[in-house]
């Protein structure tokens, strides 16, 4: 016996429980399935250590899916000011939303807030479904449709399958989808701390020699420090103890902040580059990290990964209204061709500034630090940079204009 839906979508993080939403609330028949219930509720403190930095045009897809109120209800931190600096060159650049229409230049969210807040609103669409814990075993794809076999032993059949399950995504490997890229040999050293000076509602960034150590202003006045390292420096810096680990903060962000006051637990994640060849197949389609995982400087892989869940839910209901299949060809190649150049944009740029910042080469670093004075020292530039750092490019699906 199999079950039918429209579309079945596989991972319920931030990207999959997204494009739920938005299709469910567009009335299409869709189903969530993800291995792991995530936590819907918490103790008060501590903070988790898994946040991300969003941007306005997250912010307007995310409020367009009815949940950013309920995250704002749960605590989240925005900031005004971006300060970046280089060590190994004189280059400053600093952004400030005063030079924006906009009050802050982005907020600083736990992701279990933003999935707990998809999740609780997928329970108030009656067009959604959330099967979990559900574990794929078997995807076929066919010319007429997709089906998927769960370890029960449950069929289920979509017209279209969503993958957005991660950057390991079983689904893709399933679908036969070949992926390009390498590791960094880095990892993103993530904890919270306290510091003794304000954090000043200042997104703040050194660059380093071994990767860029960011101190992401909190709601609670702590700040999430994601700092990139070497895979055995990261791994040497989980074992120091808290007060040597707070020592050599405070050394590498300079004395910023002060004086650091205390950490909580810390964990590591190590860093790749990755992007599947190709997003879209019969009846089958890419999202998220699944279909790309890039460094994380800049803080943009779930905005991007929120772009994919925008756009694809855009032309699946456009297609559905106009009685045209969701699954159809044609919609899966726009969405491919849509997303997939502004992705490998987005990547290849992360992947220069991080390979521009690592290196020895004196002409390099002398040219990185010229180049960021005449950035910060040029309104036009600024302008430029920090409309695309917070996401508000040309072509963004309607979710993400805020429209
Ligand atoms: C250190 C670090 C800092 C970062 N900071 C930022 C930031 O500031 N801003 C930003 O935009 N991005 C940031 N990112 C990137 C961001 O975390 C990811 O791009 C984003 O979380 C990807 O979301 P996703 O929903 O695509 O995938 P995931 O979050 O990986 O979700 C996948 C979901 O699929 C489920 N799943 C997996 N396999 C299966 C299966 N076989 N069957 C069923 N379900 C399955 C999982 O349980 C999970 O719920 C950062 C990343 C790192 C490592």
């Amino acid at each position: 016996m199999s079950k039918k839906y429209a579309v079945i979508i596989v991972g319920g993080g931030i990207v999959g429980a997204t494009a739920a939403c938005a299709l469910a609330q567009a009335g299409v028949d869709v189903a969530l399935l993800d291995a792991r219930n995530p936590a819907r509720t918490w103790p008060a403190d501590p903070i988790d250590i898994r946040v991300s930095a969003l941007t306005r045009a997250s912010q307007n897809i995310l409020r367009a899916v009815g949940v950013w109120d309920a995250m704002e209800a749960r605590g989240i931190g925005a900031y005004d000011h971006m300060h970046v600096w280089d060590a190994g060159s004189a280059g400053v650049l600093h952004f400030d939303a005063a030079d924006t229409e906009f009050p802050e230049l982005g907020h600083i969210v736990e992701n279990r807030v933003t999935v707990a807040c998809l999740w609780d609103q997928l329970d108030l669409l009656p067009s959604a479904t959330i099967l979990c814990p559900a574990i794929v075993e078997d995807l076929q794809l066919s010319a007429d449709s997709a089906q998927i076999t769960l370890s029960d032993g449950t069929i289920l059949v979509a017209d279209l399958v969503i993958a957005a399950d991660g950057r390991d995504s079983a689904l893709r490997q399933m679908a036969g989808m070949q992926t390009t890229g390498w590791e960094y040999k880095q990892d993103g050293l993530v904890a919270t701390i306290s510091s003794e000076k304000s954090h000043q509602f200042t997104a703040w960034q050194r660059f380093l020699p071994e990767g860029p150590l960011a101190l992401l202003p909190l709601k609670n006045g702590q700040c999430s420090i994601v700092w990139t390292l070497n895979h055995d420096t990261a791994q040497a810096y989980l074992n120091l103890s808290a007060a040597d680990f707070l020592q050599t903060l405070a050394h590498a962000t300079e004395g910023i902040l002060g004086k650091m006051l205390t950490v909580g637990p810390r964990g590591a994640f190590p860093l790749r580059f990755q992007y599947a060849q190709q997003y879209s197949s019969d009846h089958f389609v890419l999202i998220g990290d699944a279909a790309h995982a890039m460094h994380p400087l800049a803080g943009q892989g779930a905005n991007a990964g929120l772009l994919d869940a925008a756009a694809i839910a855009e032309l699946i209901i456009k297609a559905n209204q106009a009685g045209r299949p969701m699954g159809s060809h044609k919609t899966l190649r726009q969405y491919e061709r849509w997303r997939k150049g502004d992705n490998l944009a987005m990547m290849a740029s992360m992947d220069v500034i991080n390979k521009m910042y690592t290196t020895h080469h004196e002409v390099l670093r002398q040219l990185r630090g010229t180049g960021m004075s005449w950035v910060n020292h040029s309104a036009w530039l600024k302008n430029y940079f920090n409309r695309y750092a917070m996401g508000l490019r040309d072509d963004l699906p309607e979710m993400a204009r805020g429209i």
